[in-house]
């Protein structure tokens, strides 16, 4: 499609469009979002930020750019409603995975358009998201002026790949306050999902005593720890959900190593754990749990040890079924002729994990298939993130309805002083 053929942004009509520069094509400002290589690591988001931050400041609206680690950056920006009421925020995050092994068929950041798909790193996964809920953010704008109750808030966050870390800081920090309600765009085929796993991964590192290996009761072996707590990880215990909305926790080995020599007993080797965990499930409780499977192993064989270090410690997200803002986002599919269905579960983490300190009622909803996540080849249906810009601005402007009793209180922060 030419340029020229598609739908504009703003309509016609729209007085103010006319007025100010109007928001850049979302297509287009797709396609550029795609060819800034976020790829994590390094990650090199703040680019990215800026890009946002220049729409954002054309449209006169107020933003907070923090740049954090080399080269990486979490963006904040608010539209404030001249009435009180609830505080939504809308999450994405900046970076993508690495490109993997596998040749691109298309240049994965040409953002190249092929029948009504556009491909490249990151389209599906989340940058179709993050431009469809920024565009959302726009359109509330113009269409409001201001005269709403509440807040919105755009949130764009740094390395959520490698374990949401600028979701944690910006936490931490205070950039983001807390909230009534959030929305994070990670692919989901543009349906609702309300829950997600938690994950915790978990690094064992073994120490044994080294020996010439034709005589190995000399030495204490590591690979035999490890092999021993293989086999007690194994016996462990999995969580399951009792509604049967999500599939069961998962414990995976994921990487292992030990030895340097054929001939010698290795005194040195670690192994990885990754824990999917349902909401509810305590992390704590679970650490506590590998120590003590350590502690036995490491007595039963004298001068060997078995040490744990979480790497990564993510809870569950759950969301009840009958929360606003599962009701909004129904009227945002509404919209667009769409029923929604009732709200999905995901394995994957999400960004919410860290968030919901702050903040409940966390949706997930995007653009995108996850099923496309971290694929070569990855691409997004441009009718879909299309659509997703249209689902959030109702969605935007159903949860902040003026007219619902329920939206006429306090901000978030007063409230937890009550
Ligand atoms: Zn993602």
């Amino acid at each position: 499609m030419r340029r020229a053929d598609r739908p504009q942004f703003a309509a016609a009509d729209e007085p103010t469009a006319a007025m100010a520069p109007g928001p850049p094509d979302p297509i287009a400002f797709l396609q550029e979002a795609v060819r800034c290589d976020t790829v994590n690591p390094p990650g090199n988001e703040a680019v990215l930020a800026r890009m946002l931050c220049r729409v954002l400041d054309q449209a006169g609206i107020k933003t907070d750019l923090r740049l954090c680690r080399d080269g990486q950056a979490n963006l904040v920006a608010t539209l404030q409603g001249n009435r009180p009421g609830r505080r939504l925020v809308l999450s994405g995050h900046l970076d993508t995975v690495p490109l993997g092994e596998s040749e691109w068929t298309h240049d994965p950041f040409s953002a190249t358009i092929i029948d009504g798909r556009m491909y490249g790193r990151g389209t599906a996964d989340m940058k179709g998201g993050l431009l469809a809920l920024l565009f959302a953010f726009l359109a509330f704008n113009i269409r409001n002026q201001g005269d709403f109750a509440g807040e919105v808030v755009f949130a764009a966050s740094f390395a959520e790949e490698t374990g949401s870390h600028g979701a944690r800081q910006m936490v931490d920090d205070g950039h983001l306050p807390p909230f009534d309600a959030m929305i994070v765009a990670e692919p989901s085929s543009n349906q609702p999902i309300n829950a997600h796993k938690g994950v915790l991964w978990v690094q064992v590192d073994a120490t044994g005593r080294t020996a010439h290996s034709s005589a190995p009761s000399e030495g204490v072996n590591v690979i035999d720890l490890l092999d021993r707590f293989r086999g007690d990880l194994g016996r462990l215990p999995l969580a399951t959900d009792p509604n049967g909305h999500m599939t069961p926790a998962t414990m995976a080995v994921t990487r292992i190593g030990a030895g340097k020599g054929n001939n010698v007993i290795p005194d040195k080797g670690f192994m990885v754990v990754d824990f999917r965990t349902l909401p509810g499930q305590d992390h704590g409780a679970l650490l506590g749990r590998l120590n003590a499977m350590a502690r036995n192993i490491a007595d039963a064989r004298q001068g060997g040890t078995l040490t744990i270090t979480p790497l990564l410690d993510l809870p569950a997200v759950e969301t009840a079924a009958d929360a606003a803002i599962l009701d909004a986002v129904r009227q945002g599919l509404a919209a667009v002729g769409r029923n929604g269905a009732p709200p999905g579960s995901a394995n994957y983490f999400t960004d919410a994990s860290v968030f919901q300190e702050i903040g409940q009622d966390i949706v997930i909803l995007g653009p995108g298939r996850a099923d496309q996540a971290h694929q070569t080849d990855e691409f997004i249906e441009i009718a879909e993130y299309l659509a997703a810009i249209d689902i959030y601005t109702a969605a935007i402007g159903a949860y902040l309805n003026t007219n619902d009793p329920d939206n006429r209180g306090t901000q978030p922060a007063e409230r937890e002083k009550q």
